[in-house]
Parts: C-alpha cells; structure tokens; sequence
C-alpha cells in the first residue's frame, strides 16, 4: 500500500507545465506579473477524518478556510480570494448560518473574499481552493532552506494534538489547557502579518499540518539538508513539558503555525518583526548538512524518536 506522499508522488506528480511551481509544496505558483507570483493551493476537511461530528459549525467554518490560509502564508503569500466547495447531508438551515459566520470572520480577519464554490448533497465535506499573491524574490520554497539557517516556529506546537486527544477521550489535563486546547484544535490562528515582508527575511517555510517532525523533513529532503532541534526551545505549553510529552508537540497535528528556516544574520531582525507584529516566533534548532533530524535534550543527549506525524494512507 502506498503512503499518501509517496501516492501524490508516483499518481499525480507530472512533469511540469508552464507554470512555475506545480505539485509538491504547499502550493502551487504562476506569474502575476514581473514582479508577483499568484499562489494557489486547496485543501479538504472531511467529517470523521479531519474533524468529530461534534465540532461546533463556526469553528469549522472559520477551521476550513485557516487550514487554507496557512498554506498560502507558508509560501511566503497574502491571502486574497477562496472558493468554497461544500457537501452537505441535508440542508439544515442553522447549521449553514453558523458554518458561514465562522468562515466569513476568518475570511475578514485575514482579507480573503470569497468568490465561488459549489454546494451538493452528501456526506460531509468541506474543500477550499486558495489564491493568494507572493513577492517573486521573497517566494518561501521547501527546496531552499540553507546550511546553518536558523530554524524558527510560530506560536506554540502541540495543543491541538492535546485537544484531539482529549476529544477522543484518550487524554487527561488541567481544565484550563484542555479548554486552550480544544480552541488550538477547532479554531486554528494562523499568524497575521504582512507576509510578504516576513518572507524578505527567509529562505524556506512549509505550515504544520502534519506534525513538526514530518513537516520538517519535507523541508530537508527537498532541500538535501539535516536539522538540530532543541527540545528546549520547542514552543510548548508548561504542563507538557513537565510531563515530556513530546510526542505532542514533535508529531502531533494540525497546528497550523508556520516553520521558517531563515539566514543567521536575519536572526535580529525575525526578533524584531515579530515584536513589531505581535506574534510569537521560537527559534527551535538550525540547518545541518547530515540529512536527517537530531533531537537534543537540554543535557545534549540526543532524543530517540521514531514516532511519525499523520498519514491519511498509512
Ligand atoms: P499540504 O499538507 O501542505 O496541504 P499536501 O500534503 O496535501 O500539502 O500535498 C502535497 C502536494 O501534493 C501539494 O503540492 C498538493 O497540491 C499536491 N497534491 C495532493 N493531492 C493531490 C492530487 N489529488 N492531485 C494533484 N496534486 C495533489
Ligand atoms: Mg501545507
């Protein structure tokens, strides 16, 4: 049986047009102008898979088109126009009210208009397909991080994993971070910035869908690069790192902040941006030439770690 990347890679993946950038980042790029690139991607949120029957429709209004948005801010892109491709069992007034409330604030929140879709019946399933704009020099790739850049993360990682876990009834923690969790899992934030300007500053990004392991490598098998991370700097609520439940934050899903690896001499300047933007970036490791991931404790022993993030095949 094929995994899912291995499956987009082996039925999918052709050799290119005329476009620039086609399959196999997290979105795709063709040319806007001399200057600009659009940026396009789509994204599925299906019930049972990607979220319970039980997840308020507000929240997964505004969850489906975040989940969009990321992969347009991972390439270094604004966000700008959706369409909305939606199946629905039956058509239950309410619950389409609420589902739109919560796309239509995100979709303000972060300037995206929507401008089309489709609506069937059926079980459901909600799929959105994004365009956005890049700067064609600032344009952040999965094939262009570089030996020795930093390695920075958005907000804070594992708490949606928290959250998913606590839903499926597998997992118990303070009500306070159970509540931050459950909102991390069902309402993702995904920073709001001028994009364009944070990506003058990089050199790679891809979002974190999948857990910061996997989507990390995606990064250094492209770029033909290793990573050290430092479980001391990993952005993590205390409670999880009281308890070292790395798992969580290292393979656990569906965060949507974004990895960036950027150059060393930048370092000041990420600081700085983020301080002037209000949003939290960690700097969790740095770039390697050894093609693989060493995680290190903070005694510098490294952390043996074979868990994976989620495989829609596997
Ligand atoms: P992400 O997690 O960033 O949304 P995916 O893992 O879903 O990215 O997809 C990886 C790459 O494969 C992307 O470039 C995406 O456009 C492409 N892809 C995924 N499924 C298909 C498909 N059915 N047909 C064509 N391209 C696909
Ligand atoms: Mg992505």
């Amino acid at each position: 049986m094929l995994k899912e990347f291995e499956f987009i890679e082996k039925i999918f993946q052709k050799k290119p047009s005329s476009i620039f950038l086609g399959i196999g980042d997290d979105a795709a790029l063709f040319h806007k102008n001399k200057k600009e690139f659009w940026v396009i991607s789509q994204d599925t949120l299906n019930i049972n898979t990607h979220f319970l029957s039980n997840t308020d429709p507000e929240n997964l209004g505004w969850k489906s088109l975040a989940v969009n948005i990321s992969d347009i801010l991972s390439m270094g892109g604004n966000p700008k126009y959706a369409l909305l491709s939606i199946s629905v069992p039956s058509a239950n007034q309410e619950w389409i009210k609420k589902f739109s409330t919560g796309l239509f604030k995100c979709a303000k929140n972060y300037g995206v208009e929507l401008i089309g879709g489709d609506t069937t019946r059926g079980s459901l399933s909600i799929s959105i397909c994004i365009l956005g704009e890049a700067l064609q020099n600032n344009v952040l790739l999965r094939s262009n991080a570089k030996l020795n850049d930093d390695i920075w993360v958005t907000g804070e990682l594992g708490l949606a994993a928290l959250g998913l876990k606590y839903k499926k009834r597998k997992f118990f923690a303070p009500k306070p971070l159970i509540e931050k969790a459950i909102k991390a899992l069902e309402k993702p934030l995904p920073i709001k910035v001028n994009m364009k300007k944070l990506a003058a500053l990089c050199n790679s990004s891809i979002d974190l869908s999948d857990g910061l392991i996997p989507d990390l490598n995606h990064i250094l098998n492209k770029s033909a690069l290793g990573a050290n991370i430092f479980i001391e700097s990993l952005p993590m609520p205390k409670w999880i790192r009281k308890n070292k439940n790395y798992p969580l934050v290292l393979s656990g899903g569906d965060d949507y902040q974004l990895l960036l690896t950027a150059p060393k001499n930048n370092h000041k300047k990420i600081i700085k941006f983020a301080a002037d933007n209000k949003i939290k970036i960690s700097c969790i490791g740095s770039m390697t030439k050894t093609k693989n991931i060493a995680i290190i404790k903070s005694d510098g022993e490294p952390l043996h770690y074979k868990e994976k993030g989620y495989d829609h095949f596997a």
